[in-house]
């Protein structure tokens, strides 16, 4: 109890730290994670002024990469790393032994670091934070294309091999051979035996449980459910199975990734990510000693070239090589050429084993932070340097990309939001003309009807940006709104409108207001307030029972459709 305001207060102070700085970032048109990054340095206990509890904040900052990971899982298919598997193996192995090897031979020129002690120096320069990558990919919005299943495919590689690295140092440091090989073989058990769990076990258990929990209809239980899993599991991972906190949680992202609960999932628990990665962010800068890194200049500017050559070029030749497309080679190795959280855990574990001098924690952190804030930088040179290669065509999306395992892919459809009353029969008419259609539903069950029938249908809330980009709003030619609710119709609208300014929309309105505003939007469009239909087709059958002939109550009904409800009840008919 007695450390509760203190976590209170550094709770508070952190996120209205990073949100000052992430918003001065953002007048700077930089990216927020920069403006994290100082917030950091700013409230950590190097610098002069406030400072927030680090050990609580470091804590945090596991949640944060956890959930991001699993975020990050969940975007990613196993089938896409199939697919990556060709260029990303040999590629990510090439570059870390390239990395690891650069800074080996920076390590060497520093007196009094052996052979030993170099290599694990140039790995924590040759690995790239996942976390940093995904945010970057997702901020220039190449979260979901070919350039991203290569970065992740890469990432995990590189996990793997930091997840022997933190075996080996311990071991290496008690200096027995024999010792060694038994640990890695160890690690490397441990490991097998936590991905088939999980592809055996979690992969059926864990789809089903949520599913349980979402028919039960309580979308707070759902949500609090997906946390569970993704932060039990990479608990699990880490206390049980030596595998790292962030690698487990992104193994159950990735399978419930591939179940149809993934967009669902990835929608609840996107809010909180965002903050836990904020607060990673901010963490990493915590350990920033802006007045250390100026004791051994010339080192952190190598350290930080090692990041750039080591990881960034070496990348970029590597997936050229790899007949990857400049272009797509330009944004992975962009997006890669930085370093961060695995890094500083590899580096922490090797100062307290005395393996690497307390010095070195400077240079490291240079590298990772002056990466990071280079990276617009590197992204924009990289890309210039692509556009200058004799090029393939840019990377069209080719035959495997998909966005969605359970999606065929489409172009030119029409995405139905809503299958309920109005819904059901819309999509009924489009159905019997083989008219290429995609249903947004929130309700489970009525999903799972659809399903069934082979309708392709995603679950979730389409307030969500999230699931309107899993429908392929980009390439959809019309957008259906059947909602009930007024302002979630507006705002589904406003999104789909975002990621194509071009889509052609029909909206179920219950108000003239609503009509009106849509009608104030500059795209075509169609506005049908159900009440008035219901109203017209209620009139017709009256004026017509009561003895007005069918062509004179359809004409009264075609000027009563084009007039306001309000106007209707003041003027009278008036027709
Ligand atoms: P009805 O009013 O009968 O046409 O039903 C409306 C349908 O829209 C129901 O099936 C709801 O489950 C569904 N729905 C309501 N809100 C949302 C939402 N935000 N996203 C997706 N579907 C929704």
């Amino acid at each position: 109890m007695e450390h509760a305001p203190n976590f209170l207060a550094s709770l508070v102070i952190g996120l209205a730290a990073a949100f000052a700085f992430g918003l001065a970032a953002r007048a700077l048109r930089l990216p927020p994670l920069v403006g994290y990054l100082v917030a950091g340095v700013a409230i950590g206990p190097h610098t002069p002024g406030m400072t927030i509890d680090g050990e609580f904040t470091r804590t945090m900052a596991e949640a944060g990469v956890g959930l991001l990971l699993f975020g990050v899982g969940l975007h990613f298919q196993p089938r896409d790393l199939l697919a990556v598997w060709r260029v990303a193996v040999p590629g990510a192995m090439a570059q870390v032994a390239i990395g690891t090897l650069l800074g080996a031979a920076l390590g060497m020129t520093l007196p009094g670091l052996g052979f030993g002690p170099a290599l694990v120096f140039g790995l924590a320069l040759a690995i790239a934070s996942t976390a940093v990558a995904t945010r970057a990919l997702e901020e220039r919005g190449h979260l979901s294309g070919e350039a991203a299943r290569i970065a992740l495919g890469w990432l995990v590689l590189q996990d793997l091999l930091v997840v022997l690295g933190l075996v080996l140092v311990p071991a290496a440091s008690g200096g027995q051979e024999s010792g060694l090989l038994a640990a890695v073989l160890l690690a490397l058990v441990k490991l097998a035996a936590f991905a088939g769990i999980m592809l055996v076990v979690g992969r059926r258990v864990l789809p089903w449980a949520l599913r349980q929990v979402a028919r039960s209809g309580s979308r707070e239980l759902f949500t609090l459910a997906v946390v569970v899993v993704a932060l039990g599991v990479a608990f699990e991972a880490a206390s049980l199975f030596g595998v790292s906190f962030a690698l487990g949680a992104f193994f159950a992202g990735a399978i419930l990734g591939e179940s149809d609960l993934g967009h669902q999932a990835a929608a609840e628990t996107l809010p909180l990510q965002r903050i836990f990665a904020a607060i990673f962010f901010v963490s990493v800068g915590m350990l920033l000693d802006p007045f250390r890194v100026l004791d051994a200049p010339v080192t952190s500017v190598l350290a930080l070239l090692v990041v750039l050559v080591g990881t960034g070029g070496a990348t970029f030749a590597l997936l050229v090589a790899l007949r990857v497309a400049p272009a797509t080679a330009a944004v992975v190795a962009a997006a890669l050429a930085q370093v961060g959280e695995f890094s500083f855990v590899l580096m922490e574990l090797a100062i307290g084993q005395g393996i690497l001098p307390e010095a070195l924690r400077g240079p490291i952190l240079m590298g990772s932070f002056g990466a990071i804030l280079l990276m617009p930088l590197t992204f924009r040179a990289l890309t210039a340097l692509a556009a200058r290669l004799p090029g393939r065509a840019p990377p069209a999306e080719d035959g495997r990309s998909r966005l969605l395992a359970q999606l065929p892919r489409m172009e030119g459809h029409a995405i139905l939001v809503g299958y309920g009353r109005v819904g059901v029969l819309v999509a009924a008419a489009l159905r019997r003309h083989n008219l290429p259609l995609i249903v947004v539903e929130d309700d489970r069950h009525r999903s799972e009807v659809l399903g069934r029938q082979a309708v392709p249908v995603l679950w979730g809330n389409a307030t969500q940006a999230e699931m309107l980009e899993a429908a392929h709003i980009s390439r959809a030619r019309l957008l259906i709104v059947t909602l009930p609710l007024a302002w979630e119709a507006r705002r589904v609208v406003e999104l789909a409108r975002a990621a194509n300014p071009g889509i052609e929309v029909a909206v179920r309105a219950h108000h003239d207001s609503e009509v009106e505003w849509l009608n104030a939007q500059d795209s075509t469009g169609l506005a049908v307030m159900g009440e008035r239909e219901v109203a017209l087709g209620i009139a017709d059958f009256a004026m017509q029972r009561m003895g007005v002939a069918t062509s004179t109550a359809q004409a009264t009904v075609d000027v009563l459709r084009k007039r306001r409800v309000a106007d209707a009840a003041v003027a009278g008919l008036g027709v």
